[in-house]
């Protein structure tokens, strides 16, 4: 039958963070459904495209997975170039990744600003949550607190190894459910 409400819409997501983190696994884990825990670095760019219904419309979610080049300020501007979001990763089994995650917010924000002169909207994934949560627990940094200060509109705890994890409440940090569904 003929919609003519039918809009599509091709956004293109970036994928960053430190080498080892899971960025790979975790668009695996979203567009195909599966994990490999034999380590690959990828060479070069890599896309993975995830194609959502919603609504009447058709949103196609370009993931562009960065490869080799996991040093901040190695990413060019072109790289950077028309996205209309991010995720940054981190590994919460190591804190360098996650103390690298402001070095790569401040990269993407200052290579990259939207027409209406604001930074692409960022979501912190906290990868690896099946391995435990030392990154999270034992600096005492409040999630939230970090977001908000340092400009990503929220966070989420991700396995891309383990399918479903139980939500977690303590009276410091608010678990939210995993992004991978
Ligand atoms: P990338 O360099 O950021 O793309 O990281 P990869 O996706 O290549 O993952 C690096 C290593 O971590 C691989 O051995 C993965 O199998 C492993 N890995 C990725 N995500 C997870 C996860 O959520 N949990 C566990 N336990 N291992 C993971
Ligand atoms: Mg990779």
């Amino acid at each position: 039958m003929q919609n003519n409400h039918h809009k599509e819409h091709l956004y293109k997501i970036l994928v960053i963070g430190d080498l080892g983190v899971g960025k790979t696994s975790i668009i695996k884990r979203y567009v195909h459904h599966n994990f490999s825990p034999n380590y690959r670095a990828t060479i070069g760019v890599d896309f993975a495209l995830k194609v959502l219904n919603w609504d009447q419309e058709t949103v196609r979610l370009q993931l562009w997975d960065i490869a080799g080049q996991e040093r901040f300020g190695n990413m060019t501007r072109v790289y950077y170039r028309e996205a209309m979001g991010a995720f940054i990763v981190f590994d919460v089994t190591r804190p360098a990744s996650f103390e690298a995650v402001t070095k790569w917010k401040e990269d993407l924000d200052s290579k990259l600003t939207l027409a209406n002169g604001k930074h692409v909207a960022t979501v912190l994934l906290a990868n690896k949550c099946d391995q435990g949560r030392d990154v999270l627990t034992n600096n005492g940094i409040k999630m939230e607190q970090f977001c908000q200060e340092n400009g990503f509109v929220g966070w989420f705890e991700t396995s891309a190894k383990v399918r479903k994890m139980t939500n977690r409440h303590t009276h410091e940090y608010t678990y939210t459910h995993s992004v991978l569904t």
